[in-house]
């Protein structure tokens, strides 16, 4: 059953039609649980509130399905706006993207000029840059733009998932770069030929990942509420004598808000995905996709209304 309501979310999740009405209608449906809101000023605003309990924040700017160039340029715009007001405002973040956002699907070189845009703006405000990862089909291009950027700049980072097979080989050979990395299971669905079908496995396999990079001595964001996961890397980063300042864990706004404040206690950096804008609805559906519980928020929302 589990499955079944997975497929169904991460399905809704994709579909171009009901992220577009969702977008019309604006935040609702219990929507604010994992988005912090329509508008950079209410993402900042609760950045600065989890600033205030000794965490540190990515900020994104949500974005689905972008296909023309002038919704490219202005996705990239808002991300140069979110990038001057973490700086203005001095607070503790760095900012996440995706790169369909960016024109990835319209044109190749127009999502590299629009990180070139991004990368120069936030170099000058010693701003890091997160390129979340999406779905497999964006894998190579992603891993390409990279490449493309990596001589010219290193004030950004890569995601790696371990549902895929092929993550172990990606993280050895991104070592080479010093890439700093966000290690996550991964979201999306897709095929048994690319990804491990069964959770045991990629389990496993985000195990083997996170101790790759700890050990490669580049910076790890281990991302996941998955307190067996957390477990293993702070066994890790003890029997490795590896120093609290070479890896941060990660964890999505709204989801284990108990657990992030427990790691501050215990002396980890923590730090939270916040994502704010109107193109909510994929993104939630995500979340839902993950943990179907999570359903009983949503229907609460709808009977509030
Ligand atoms: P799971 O085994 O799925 O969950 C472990 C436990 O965590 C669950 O039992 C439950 O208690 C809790 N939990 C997990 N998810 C939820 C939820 N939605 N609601 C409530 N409780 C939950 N994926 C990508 O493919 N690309 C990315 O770029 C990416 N970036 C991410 C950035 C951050 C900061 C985080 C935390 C995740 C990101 N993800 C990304 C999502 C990731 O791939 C997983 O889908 C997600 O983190 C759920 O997996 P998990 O590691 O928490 O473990």
């Amino acid at each position: 059953m589990e499955k079944v309501l997975r497929n169904f979310f991460l399905y809704l999740a994709n579909h171009q039609r009901l992220n577009q009405l969702a977008k019309k209608h604006g935040l609702r449906f219990g929507g604010r649980r994992f988005v912090a809101g329509e508008t950079l000023a209410e993402g900042i605003d609760v950045i600065k509130a989890l600033n205030r309990q000794g965490m540190m924040a990515t900020l994104d700017h949500l974005g689905e399905f972008v296909d023309s160039e002038e919704e490219a340029n202005a996705m990239a715009e808002h991300c140069i706006e979110a990038i001057e007001s973490i700086a203005k405002e001095k607070v503790d973040a760095n900012l996440s993207l995706k790169l369909t956002s960016m024109g990835l699907d319209i044109a190749y070189d127009l999502c590299l000029h629009n990180m070139e845009r991004i990368l120069e703006v936030a170099r000058k405000y010693r701003l890091f840059v997160r390129i979340d990862m999406e779905d497999y089909a964006h894998l190579e291009n992603t891993f390409a733009i990279f490449h493309d950027l990596r001589e010219r700049y290193d004030n950004f980072g890569l995601v790696i998932q371990a549902y895929l097979y092929r993550s172990v080989d990606d993280v050895k050979a991104l070592a080479e770069w010093k890439t700093n990395l966000r290690l996550v299971k991964g979201a999306y669905k897709e095929s048994p030929e690319v990804a491990f079908p069964d959770k045991k496995d990629v389990d496993e396999n985000y195990k083997k990942i996170i101790q790759l990079q700890l050990e490669s001595g580049n910076y790890a964001a281990v991302a996941t509420h998955d307190e067996n996961m957390i477990a293993f890397t702070k066994r890790l980063v003890k029997e490795r004598d590896i120093p609290l300042d070479r890896f941060e864990f990660q964890m999505l706004y709204g989801i284990r808000p108990e657990l992030q404040k427990q790691l501050v206690r215990e002396g980890y950096r923590v730090r939270i995905y916040v994502p704010y804008g109107n193109d909510w609805f994929g993104y939630n559906m995500r979340r839902l996709a993950e943990r179907p519980a999570n359903v009983a928020f949503v229907l609460k929302g709808i009977v509030k209304r």
